[in-house]
This record gives structure tokens, C-alpha cells and sequence, in this order.
């Protein structure tokens, strides 16, 4: 048995690099950190099939590579969606997309795009998990409690004592996600009451556009929202934190434009900074790879010839309607979402990975940080964090086998070009 101390986490975006992971000839076992992901993700075993599955059958690499590129090469609007890889991962991801004309989209975009819709019409501010620990004394979490998908956050990035904080004071407020769930009691004393009990309800919209008119003076002395505007202004250095993708509201974008502003409202006073967490699964990684290479975030399409972006369009809900071939990449977690398609799908998971409809092509890989090194961004998008490889279980990387496929479609069409000579 050995033991890993420290491995770094590359799934929820939060980047913890502290896990302790024992390795033996059976696998891999996490050593409990009180985050369900990690405890659940981390767990591998050492002997899982490494054969690829063609409708069900069990073929060579060799074999499995030379069909996803023939489905590919002939397909006439192929997805690339699901794109849960590693940087490499997705770079090779977008080559790919670039050589069959396909549209390219993350599973999780939905709450970084209920975020870029507001960048885009208005900007924002916004910070990064390192001031928000050190740097920030009054944090403001709107909405459903973000460690429902960012786990450890409360107790790796608020509860320590701020660094860079004259006497260390901190508080936290929870506007619109009461009643407060277990997840917070790390927290601790640092949790301040609103003031607003069950006046907190759940049209987030609402709740912000109250707060904002206590900040522009229109409200009343004795309502909770005007003291909690005074609250917020009399800070030295307020950060406000939402979780987009658990905005569950008609118009998630309206909550987002409202805290873009009310953060506006608060930094003319004092200083105020938005921390909007959606990185899970390298979410944040993959759109920046789009950005380096399209100057445009996910939800691009190839097949004009040139990148083309549209988030509605692009969206690969949208697009699995259309697609006659779907490549779906969920190299992290031996888990994906439901869907439906007219079409073929070729499917790059973790060998552990439970389908409930046969792909007609399924293809193993290793996961980042287990079976290979890699990149991952972390979910404020400033820091790119290298995860190291635990352990080899003969899985290669998504950016190993799309590498195979371009290669086969190169071939391909040099013999068809020296045919036509
Ligand atoms: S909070 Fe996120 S990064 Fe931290 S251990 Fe859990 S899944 Fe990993």
C-alpha cells in the first residue's frame, strides 16, 4: 500500500490539492474528506475492461479507432459535446471539430453561459477564490448554497481567517437560500442574519432588485433590506458569490444582470467583487481552449468552413436533434446525463461508466489526475492547476485517442487524394 498525500482534486473546479489517496494492487481509495465528489470519484479499481465496444461487442483499439473515424469522416453534422477532458483533451477535441466541419459544447455550459450573457451586454467585476480568503471581510452568497456543487467551499476558501483582514473578521450573509442547509455549519459563528427569515423568498430576481433599491435610499428605516444595504456598504471589501447552474428560475440571466449591478451599486462606496462559481468537470478550461483557439467561447460550430458562435444554436441540446454523429467525451466521471439522438454516438468515458443505451461505439479512457496527467482550470478561471497521474491501468487520454482518429482521417484522405491522381 502506498500513500498519496496532497493529490489534487480536478473535479468540481475548486482545486483542492489536499486529498490523501491510498493506493494498492486493488485500486485506488480515497481517504474521507468530507466532499461527496472527491469520496465518490477519487474510488477506482485497478482491473476494469480496457477493451473498446462496438455495438456492444468487444473490439481492438486498432478497430474501434478506424470506425469512429469512418463515422466521423462521413458524417454529415457531427457533435462534439459532453467535453469533460483535460486541456490537451479539448484542444484535440477542437482540432477534430475543425477537420469534420462539427459543433463543439460542454455538458455543463448552461451556468457559464447564464453568466457570459450578462459579461457580454454589460461586463462585470469579479475576483478570484484567493481574495475572496484573504482579502474579503463580508461575503454575500446569493441564492441556493453553492456547496451543493462546490462541495468544500465554505471550508477551504471562507472559513479560514482572511490573511490580508485587520483582525481577521469575516462574515457571511445567505440572501435567498434559506433555510441554510447542513452544508454551512462550517461557517460557524461567521454567519450573519439577513434580517429577512422567510421574507427571503425564492424569486431571486426580486430579492436583488429590493436590495438594490435599499442601496439607492428607497427603502424604508425600519426594512431588513436597508440595513443589510448598509451592511454591505459600511464592509471593507464585500464579495458576492452565486452558483448560476442551481438558479432554478425562468430566467436565470435576470438574476445574474441584477447582481452584475448591484455589485456596481455596492463598489462605489466600498470595494465589491462577484465570485460566479461554474467550472466543474473542466468546464472553464474547455472555454478558454475555444477562446485561445476560435476567439469564441463553447458552443462554436465548424461547419461553415470558419468558426461560427452562437449559444443558442450551438447548444448541445440543440444541436443532438440535427447531429448524425455525437462524440461524447466524460473523461472526469463514470457518469453522464440522459439524452436522446436520432443519431450515432460514440461515446470516450471511464471504463466504470454504466451506459443505458449501447453506443455504437464505446471507447475507455483515463480520467485526468488518475490515469494520466493533465490540465484543469480552476472555476475562477485564473489559475490552471496540473494534476499528476495515480496510477496505470492501460487507459489513454481522450487526447491520446482523438489524436489516433485525426491521424486515421489524414491517412484517409491522402489516399483518396493520391486515388484521384
Ligand atoms: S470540493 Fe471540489 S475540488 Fe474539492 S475535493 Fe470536492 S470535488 Fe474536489
Amino acid at each position: 500500500m502506498t500513500f498519496h498525500p496532497d493529490t489534487l482534486c480536478p473535479f468540481c473546479g475548486l482545486g483542492c490539492g489536499d486529498i490523501g489517496i491510498d493506493l494498492d494492487e486493488s485500486g485506488i481509495t480515497p481517504r474521507p474528506t468530507g466532499c461527496p465528489q472527491a469520496d465518490r470519484l477519487f474510488r477506482r479499481s485497478a482491473a476494469v475492461p480496457t477493451d473498446a465496444r462496438m455495438d456492444g461487442n468487444a473490439v481492438s483499439m486498432d478497430d474501434a479507432i478506424a470506425e469512429a473515424a469512418r463515422l466521423l469522416g462521413t458524417s454529415a453534422a457531427p457533435l462534439i459535446a459532453g467535453l469533460a477532458a483535460d486541456v490537451d483533451g479539448v484542444l484535440s477535441a477542437l482540432s477534430l471539430a475543425e477537420r469534420i466541419g462539427a459543433t463543439v459544447d460542454h455538458e455543463r455550459s448552461d451556468a457559464l453561459f447564464r453568466n457570459l450573457a450578462v459579461l457580454r451586454r454589460f461586463g462585470w467585476s469579479v475576483t478570484t477564490l484567493a481574495e475572496l480568503r484573504n482579502r474579503c471581510d463580508l461575503v454575500l452568497v446569493v441564492g441556493p448554497d453553492p456547496a451543493t456543487a462546490f462541495p468544500r467551499v465554505w471550508e477551504r476558501w471562507v472559513a479560514p481567517e482572511p490573511a490580508l483582514v485587520p483582525g481577521g473578521a469575516r462574515s457571511v450573509v445567505f440572501l435567498g437560500g434559506e433555510p441554510l442547509p447542513e452544508t454551512v455549519q462550517c461557517l460557524g459563528s461567521r454567519i450573519e442574519a439577513s434580517g429577512l427569515g422567510s421574507d427571503a423568498g425564492p424569486d431571486l430576481a426580486a430579492l436583488v432588485g429590493r436590495l438594490r433599491a435599499a442601496l439607492a435610499g428607497r427603502t424604508a428605516d425600519g426594512d431588513p433590506m436597508t440595513a443589510l444595504a448598509s451592511r454591505l456598504c459600511a464592509a471593507r471589501y464585500v464579495v458576492v458569490i452565486w452558483a448560476a447552474g442551481l438558479f432554478d428560475n425562468p430566467q436565470p440571466d435576470l438574476i445574474v444582470e441584477g447582481l452584475v449591478r448591484l455589485i456596481r451599486n455596492v463598489d462605489g462606496t466600498t470595494r465589491c467583487a462577484g465570485l460566479p462559481l461554474s467550472g466543474a468537470d473542466n468546464v472553464i478550461g474547455a472555454n478558454q481552449a475555444c477562446g485561445w483557439r476560435t476567439g469564441f467561447p463553447l458552443r462554436t460550430g465548424f461547419n461553415a468552413g470558419a468558426p461560427l458562435h452562437d449559444p443558442e444554436r450551438f447548444d448541445w441540446r440543440t444541436r443532438l436533434c440535427d447531429a448524425d454523429v455525437t462524440l461524447w467525451i466524460s473523461a472526469f466521471r463514470p457518469e453522464m446525463p440522459p439524452f436522446a439522438t436520432g443519431g450515432s454516438v460514440i461515446m470516450l468515458a471511464p471504463p466504470e461508466l454504466a451506459v443505458t443505451t449501447e453506443p455504437a461505439l464505446f471507447i475507455p479512457v483515463g480520467t485526468p489526475g488518475i490515469d494520466h496527467a493533465g490540465d484543469v482550470f480552476r472555476a475562477d478561471s485564473v489559475v490552471a492547476l496540473h494534476t499528476g497521474a495515480l496510477i496505470d491501468r492501460g487507459l489513454p487520454s481522450v487526447a491520446a485517442v482523438i489524436g489516433r482518429i485525426l491521424s486515421v482521417l489524414a491517412e484517409t484522405a491522402d489516399s483518396k487524394e493520391e486515388a484521384e491522381c
